[in-house]
């Protein structure tokens, strides 16, 4: 193909409402930019038979490799194939290795497998199946009228992992081009940009592949590494070496690489060390219980939290003496100190952490807003209490609230 111009539907009327945001689109387009490979149009479609098959036909007139993500899965709604098949009249057969994998998926989860399941093994015939190894949809990958079709699954998961073993190396044959690009992010905490860049000053200077890329994110900063090399190992190889002249320098800052969050660093370093966490949270509200809760097997790191945003809860769940919330004030080292260790002695946790402070917009106790103290108890006897002064509106102050106390609590873990 001597020019490729891609076009990316996405299927899925829950894209449409607002419900969920595009973001295969968003990260196939990135994946195919590294490669130079042209994106023209990104174009969504409800779950809407005439709707589907239209948007298919105009794609077909526009473009001549159609990525397709969603509407492969089980249920009525799920309507890729047959608009698809209305649009080429190719036949669709059952896929005996994509069905053995959905059985054998039903049977680790000792699930009883319903009739409709099956019609998530369906391909057209013709068509190089691609295997689901996250999930049950196979992916698929044919060519009708000289076009290229992509046929991924929704769940961005399943859709990354076939776009990435599979679809991509395609596309990179189809457009003839033989370099690999390959690129990680490492994510960092507890560090800014200019200290970052300035620690691997001399290391970015030397580099030109992988580039090496800082940025400054909403939270923490990131170094985005670059390779290009003939295979894609190669180019990992090429990653990980620079990767390790960079942990060597600021190694302690690290804490995930791609899209590793914070508190799935932390829940792992919990489960490591056999700790648990509670929180007892004033103006963070739940959020950063919330986080830690996000993540699978919560339960064995954190079996809970108190909110405790007015006095008289500070004082009578969490027993802060009311010496301390008269004489000193809820936004008080003071207050932090004993919110820390009551919520670890109430709960039985390994660690207890506190956070009390001004989201705003009105000044409390004479302290300005953005004013935050997060208490750190972990039952070795040193106490670790910080004051904070947060910049931006009472949503951001909370959110910075919640950043800072991980990343004290990924100081105290590891
Ligand atoms: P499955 O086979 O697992 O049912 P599917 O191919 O039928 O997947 P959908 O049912 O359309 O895919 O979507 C499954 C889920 O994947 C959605 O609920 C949504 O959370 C997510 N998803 C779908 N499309 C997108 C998209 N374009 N961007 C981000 N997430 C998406």
């Amino acid at each position: 193909m001597k020019q490729i111009n891609a076009e990316i539907v996405a299927v899925g009327t829950e894209l449409l409402l607002g419900q969920i945001p595009n973001t295969n689109a968003q990260w196939i387009s990135q994946k195919l930019a590294l490669y130079g490979i042209n994106v023209h149009f990104h174009s969504v479609v409800g779950d809407n038979l005439t709707r589907v098959h239209d948007q298919f036909s105009q794609a077909a007139n526009r473009a001549n490799v159609i990525i397709v993500t969603g509407g492969l899965g089980p249920t009525e709604d799920d309507l890729t194939r047959e608009a698809f098949q209305q649009l080429s009249g190719l036949n669709i057969m059952e896929h005996k290795p994509s069905m053995d994998n959905i059985s054998q998926y039903f049977d680790k989860q000792q699930k009883t497998m319903t009739p409709n399941n099956k019609k998530q093994a369906r391909v057209f015939e013709g068509a190089t199946v691609l295997e689901n190894k996250v999930g049950m949809a196979p992916g698929m990958i044919l060519t009708h009228d000289n076009k290229v079709w992509v046929f991924l699954p929704g769940v961005p998961k399943e859709m990354k992992q076939l776009f990435s073993d599979d679809v991509l190396p395609y596309i990179q044959g189809l457009s003839g081009e033989t370099t690999v690009i390959e690129s990680t992010m490492l994510q960092f905490i507890g560090i800014g940009e200019a200290q970052l860049e300035y620690e691997l000053k001399d290391i970015i200077a030397a580099q030109t592949n992988p580039t090496i890329a800082p940025l400054a994110q909403i939270e923490g900063v990131a170094i985005r590494l670059t390779a290009k090399a003939n295979t894609i190992n190669q180019a990992r190889e090429l990653i990980a070496e620079t990767q390790l002249k960079i942990v060597d320098k600021v190694g302690p800052y690290l804490y995930g690489i791609d899209d590793e969050t914070i508190e799935q660093k932390i829940s792992q370093l919990l489960k490591e060390q056999g700790k648990t966490v509670a929180a007892a949270e004033s103006l963070t509200g739940g959020l950063f219980t919330d986080r830690l809760i996000g993540v699978e097997g919560a339960s064995r790191v954190c079996p809970g939290g108190i909110v405790c945003y007015d006095t008289t809860v500070k004082e009578k769940l969490l027993h802060v003496p009311a010496h301390i919330t008269k004489n000193s004030g809820v936004i008080s080292e003071e207050c932090a100190d004993s919110l820390a260790t009551n919520i670890r002695s109430l709960l039985g946790t390994s660690i207890g952490i506190s956070f009390t402070g001004v989201a705003g917009p009105e000044i409390v106790e004479g302290h300005p807003v953005g004013t935050v103290y997060i208490g750190i108890d972990d039952g070795s006897g040193n106490k670790q209490i910080e004051k904070f002064l947060f910049h931006g509106d009472r949503q951001s102050i909370r959110k910075k609230a919640v950043w800072k106390g991980y990343e004290l609590l990924f100081n105290n873990l590891k």
